[in-house]
């Protein structure tokens, strides 16, 4: 600061304060100097000057020096109003004033003495001139005005042309003076005002962390070169329970790891923090359990280590924060991602890491892991017939069953749906694997008991084992999935190992389904029909609709083969309604009283707009609703599906005949026959086979289903009669329609009309 200018900031202030307190520190030597320069002017030049002049002039310098005191005197009195430029102006005037009484004293003595008392002067002017520059050394205005007066008075001392070279000495020496001072007091105002700067800043900085810490959830902590807390902080002291003296000194890690400090157990989080304060490392959100109160709780620590002005290290300065909330809604939501929350047993994700991480173990050992697809049998007539509430029972005490079968290394987990899975990381055998997935569906099929209801399912399971039925999780699971679907489709309640030619048959029903959807636009399909025979007369009733396919390169496909296929893949409905609508179109070539029987799966029945697609067909043929009959399998009420009686009774109410296929091959529950309206019972061409085998059991059965018929006024039709000697054998067990081979098979449209035009009232027997 110069004094020119005004105060543009704080830190300007911060500079012109120190500047005071310089020129304050040296001011008492100044006026000591000039005190000894007013004496030695006395002593040394008494003899040549006027003493009036001399007098004078001493009196002017002691007031200068008054003066120069009083300013400074005023000034500090009135520092605590605080510094302006103006007071460096006013210390300035003491610089002049004192300047021109030595630039007075060197007229007067230049203008009585010789050279030797120029010689003198010169020394005592220079030592002045010395001692005021260093005085004024942080204040340039006081110099300058000093030093400027000065030189002025080396003009009247070496004025005389002969001391030139002398004159021109002394001046570059006074200037050189003024320019030092300058240059000194540039770097002073350069260093006080960074020094201010960083004073600030610091102060802004300790503001914030106060507030930090007052406001925020987090606290700040400190260490010393031996890692020990040192200058412990309210809250930091507030978060562990202690008070802060107990803290000081005491090692970090000492403190964070409480009661584990004497065993010497640490979490893994404290070793690390022990690593990173050893090694002197900074680090950012360490989470570690930390004790307090006897409790655990989450710490998350980040710091930086300190160091001074040369570097050397200082300690650790960090903050920290409590974070057992998140950590606790974190191990939560991780709990969740992995676990199953209707039975708590591990999901499909986590029994996949636990697979890959068995898969990876085993390696190439043979036998490896096993991988285990359990799926329960008739969980979803459950489901539908009792509600969800009690399905999730259902599924919860399956789940407790699983965990107990698999109580050794065994790993259990739900994948969904009725499906669970056991991984089993090193198998024995095969032998050992069909053992455990045996007592698996014994221990599942034993009857459950759920609010009241006594429920009985049953459990199917696919197995395959590592490495030779598949290398990784991908394959080992599609394995197990293929040899499910085996065990599905075999009934289930059975236990299926994988084989090989398992999926060959996999990939050809994939080809076939592939096919299949483009069977009905590319006019692969046809109908048979099949005559269905009065049993006494031989007259023909009715004809079964039978569906044909017949693929350009693979050639006729049974529909005990296509018709699975259709049914799982969706592809039934549309199949069905053509086979509906070609077989009511062709009915009405034939006489009024032949009726025609349409197969129906369940799944077409289950179909919303079935009983429409019906109704449209019948319309659109014009046949009479009476004509047509409705085959279906008893598969329809396995789904103890409501919905499926609704649409009987809706086709019922439409006029049209239903009938009860493949009789005793299913769940031969004679229930269903008192559910619906059934018009005829088909009994299944085993019981016909078995009976003309004298089988009593097939003997019996045919018996009970005629008697049960008859009493409820239905008919019943024997399926697939070939010879006479059945014939004769159904006829004699009561049965009022035949249908088979002996009767004729199925034929096309054509030879089935033609049958009416030859004999109209008997066929080929
Ligand atoms: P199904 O309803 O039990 O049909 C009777 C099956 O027995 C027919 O086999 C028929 O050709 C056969 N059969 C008839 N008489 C004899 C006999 O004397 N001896 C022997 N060994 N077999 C005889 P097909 O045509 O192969 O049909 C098999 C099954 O495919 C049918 O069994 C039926 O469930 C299903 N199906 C056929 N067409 C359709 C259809 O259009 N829709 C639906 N949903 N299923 C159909
Ligand atoms: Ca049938
Ligand atoms: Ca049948």
């Amino acid at each position: 600061m110069t004094g020119l200018g005004t105060i543009a900031d704080d830190a300007q202030y911060r500079v012109l304060e120190a500047q005071f307190r310089a020129a304050d520190s040296v001011a008492l030597l100044r006026h000591v100097m000039n005190l000894l320069g007013l004496i030695f002017v006395w002593a040394v030049f008494a003899h040549c000057c006027s003493p009036i002049l001399l007098a004078g002039w001493s009196v002017a310098l002691i007031g200068t020096i008054m003066l120069g005191l009083w300013l400074d005197r005023n000034r500090r009195l009135s520092a605590n109003v605080g510094l302006t430029a103006r007071d460096l102006r006013r210390h300035g005037m003491g610089g002049l004033a004192l300047g021109l009484s030595w630039a007075g004293c060197m007229m007067i003595v230049a203008h009585a003495g010789e050279t030797e008392e120029l010689v003198a002067l010169w020394t005592l002017v220079s030592c002045i001139m010395v001692c005021s520059a260093i005085s004024y050394a942080a204040t340039p205005l006081a110099a300058t005005a000093f030093l400027l007066p000065c030189i002025g008075g080396l003009f009247a001392m070496f004025g005389d042309g002969l001391q030139l070279p002398l004159h021109a000495l002394a001046t570059s020496y006074a200037l050189s003076l003024l320019a030092g001072c300058f240059i000194y007091a540039r770097t002073f105002a350069h260093q006080h005002s960074s020094t201010a700067q960083l004073a600030e800043k610091s102060e802004v900085v300790s503001l914030l962390l106060r507030e930090y810490e007052e406001g925020g959830s987090d606290w700040l902590w400190q260490t010393d070169t031996m890692r020990r807390i040192n200058g412990a902080s309210k809250r930091f002291a507030e978060t562990l329970g202690l008070p802060p003296e107990q803290l000081e000194g005491v090692p970090l890690v000492q403190i964070l790891a409480g009661s584990a400090w004497g065993s010497g157990r640490f979490a893994a989080g404290l070793h690390s923090l022990a690593d990173h304060l050893k090694r002197r490392e900074s680090f950012s959100n360490l989470v570690l359990p930390v004790e307090v109160a006897g409790k655990t709780r989450w710490w998350e620590l980040s710091a930086s280590p300190r160091y001074d002005d040369n570097g050397a290290f200082l300690g650790f300065r960090g903050v920290a924060s409590d974070v057992t909330v998140q950590r606790e809604s974190a191990d939560k939501i991780a709990q969740l991602a992995r676990f199953d929350p209707l039975t708590g047993l591990p999901n499909r994700s986590h029994l996949r890491e636990v697979l890959d991480q068995a898969v990876t173990a085993a390696g190439a050992r043979r036998p490896g892991c096993a991988f285990l697809m359990v799926d329960l049998d008739r969980f979803k007539s459950v489901n539908d017939t009792l509600g969800h509430q009690i399905g999730d029972k259902l599924l919860s005490e399956v789940a407790r069953r699983l965990s107990k079968a698999c109580r050794g290394q065994e790993f259990c987990g739900r994948i969904g749906g009725d499906e669970f899975a056991v991984v089993v990381p090193s198998a024995l055998d095969n032998h050992a694997i069909a053992q455990l997935a045996d007592s698996i569906i014994a221990i599942l099929s034993a009857s459950y008991q759920i609010d009241g209801h006594i429920l009985y399912i049953g459990a199917s399971i696919g197995s395959a084992l590592s490495p030779v039925d598949g290398r990784d999780s991908e394959a080992l699971i599609r394995s197990a999935d293929l040899a499910l679907y085996r065990a599905k489709d075999d009934g289930g309640g059975v236990h299926y190992a994988y084989e090989p030619q398992l999926h060959a048959k996999a990939e050809e029903r994939r080809l076939l389904e592939l096919a299949l959807r483009a069977a009905l636009e590319k006019d692969q399909m046809h109908v048979l029909y099949q005559p269905v025979v009065q049993a006494d007369s031989g007259r023909v009733v009715g004809f079964e609709a039978l569906a044909r396919w017949t693929h350009p390169e693979l050639g006729p496909i049974s529909p005990a083969k296509f018709v699975p296929v259709a049914e799982e893949a969706r592809l039934i409905a549309p199949i069905g309604e053509w086979v509906l609508r070609t077989a009511c179109t062709e009915a009405l070539n034939w006489p009024d009283d032949v009726r025609i029987a349409v197969n129906v799966s369940a799944e077409q029945l289950s179909h919303p707009s079935f009983v429409a697609t019906v109704v449209s067909a019948l319309a659109q043929s014009g046949l009479d609703a009476r004509r047509l009959e409705l085959e279906v399998t008893e598969s329809v009420f396995m789904n103890e599906d409501a919905g499926a009686l609704r649409v009987l009774d809706q086709l019922l109410g439409l006029g049209i005949q239903l009938s009860l296929d493949d009789f005793g091959t299913g769940y031969s529950s004679l229930g269903y026959l008192s559910r619906t309206r059934f018009t005829t019972i088909k009994i299944d061409r085993s019981f016909v086979v078995g009976a003309s085998k004298d089988v009593a059991e097939s003997l019996a059965i045919i018996r009970a289903v005629v008697t049960l018929a008859d009493s409820l006024g239905m008919a019943t039709t024997a399926e697939g009669v070939e010879t006479e000697a059945e014939l004769a054998m159904v006829l004699a067990l009561g049965c009022k329609k035949v249908q088979g081979f002996y009767f004729g098979r199925p034929m096309s449209a054509d030879d089935a009309g033609a049958l009416f035009l030859a004999a109209p009232e008997r066929l080929i027997a």
